[in-house]
């Protein structure tokens, strides 16, 4: 049977629904739940976040992937609660946003060590949560080329999703040619990688998006609503027309199949301010809108949302 790890207990994927792919509850650096300024109390994250969970719930969504690694304000407990009062499944992740927000004591560590790290949150649980890790994220540091450390743990994701037959999802796909050499020496089919951030404003023309899913890896347009239109948009932004046409030139070459989508929103910032605006629910009020607009069907829009990601989040024994 098709299985998935959520923080609340694996469930049929056929229960899944609509999945938003790559967000976050709360992320920050490594060190910002000690910072004074930015600290929030448990009353303001419950705030600022159930009742963007409660909206993605109304509009139909199903399930929440939680991007944020080990080190990054991962907070199992809370999302549990957050899972059972809201109805949306969450399903959390091991492993790390990139090498570069390892702690030392990971980032010392050896391929063994982070693999059995990352076999034990999706087999065991992640602390003493009991929940199951669905998804195991891996990434490319800051500065555009994959580190030692960032390869180390590449490497061990593809022996703990061989173990397990749970999923890796990357922060970026620049730089694929070393990533993917990686898998193919560990034997991990691509198909179990989703290559995230293929769309965003700073690497859309560094990454090589066809020649990955040439190579058989899923593709992540997963940046949708970090638009320059924002009031306050981020360095990483991008015209709203250019990122969908993007998507729509992508998808219209015939690779449906491979594609999935999300906002990589933020419910509540931990240790930086955010950017003002722009939710989980953009997916809702602008994203599949402009996705009717272009001419897509429910049924496109439909594999996009809830096929693929089922098909990709399934466990794989
Ligand atoms: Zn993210």
């Amino acid at each position: 049977m098709s299985r998935v790890n959520t923080v609340l207990g694996t469930i049929p994927a056929e229960e899944l629904g609509l999945v938003a792919i790559h967000e976050h509850i709360g992320y920050g650096m490594p060190g910002s739940e000690l910072d004074t300024k930015w600290w929030k109390t448990p009353e303001q994250r419950y705030e600022e976040t159930v009742p963007k969970l409660r909206a993605f719930h109304e509009h139909g969504g199903g399930t929440f992937v939680d991007a944020t690694g080990i080190c990054n304000g991962r907070d199992v407990d809370y999302y549990k609660s957050l899972s059972a009062k809201t109805g949306v499944h969450i399903v959390a992740c091991t492993g790390f946003v990139g090498g570069d927000t390892a702690l030392p004591h990971f980032a010392q560590a050896g391929v063994e060590y982070l693999t059995q790290q990352f076999v034990h949150e999706i087999t065991v649980g992640i602390g003493n949560t009991g929940s199951l890790a669905g998804v195991i994220k891996v990434g490319v540091s800051r500065g555009g080329r994959m580190t030692d450390l960032d390869k180390r743990i590449y490497r061990a994701a593809a022996r703990a999703s061989l173990a397990t037959g749970v999923p890796i999802l990357t922060h970026l796909a620049i730089d694929a040619e070393n990533a993917i050499a990686i898998f193919n020496e560990e034997g991990l089919p691509l198909d179990r990688v989703l290559f995230g951030h293929v769309d965003d404003g700073v690497n859309a023309d560094k990454t090589r998006d066809i020649w990955i899913a040439e190579q058989g890896g899923r593709i992540g347009f997963d940046t949708f609503g970090y638009e320059t239109e924002l009031p306050d948009p981020p360095f990483w932004a991008r015209p709203r027309k250019e990122r969908l046409d993007h998507f729509l030139r992508f998808i219209g070459e015939g690779r449906l199949k491979l594609v999935l989508a999300s906002a990589d929103a933020n419910c509540s910032p931990l240790g930086w301010p955010g950017v003002k605006g722009h939710t989980v629910n953009y997916i809702f009020d602008d994203l599949i809108p402009d996705l009717r607009a272009a001419g897509l069907d429910e049924t496109t829009i439909k594999t996009i949302f809830v096929d693929n990601p089922a098909d990709f989040l399934t466990i794989q024994k």
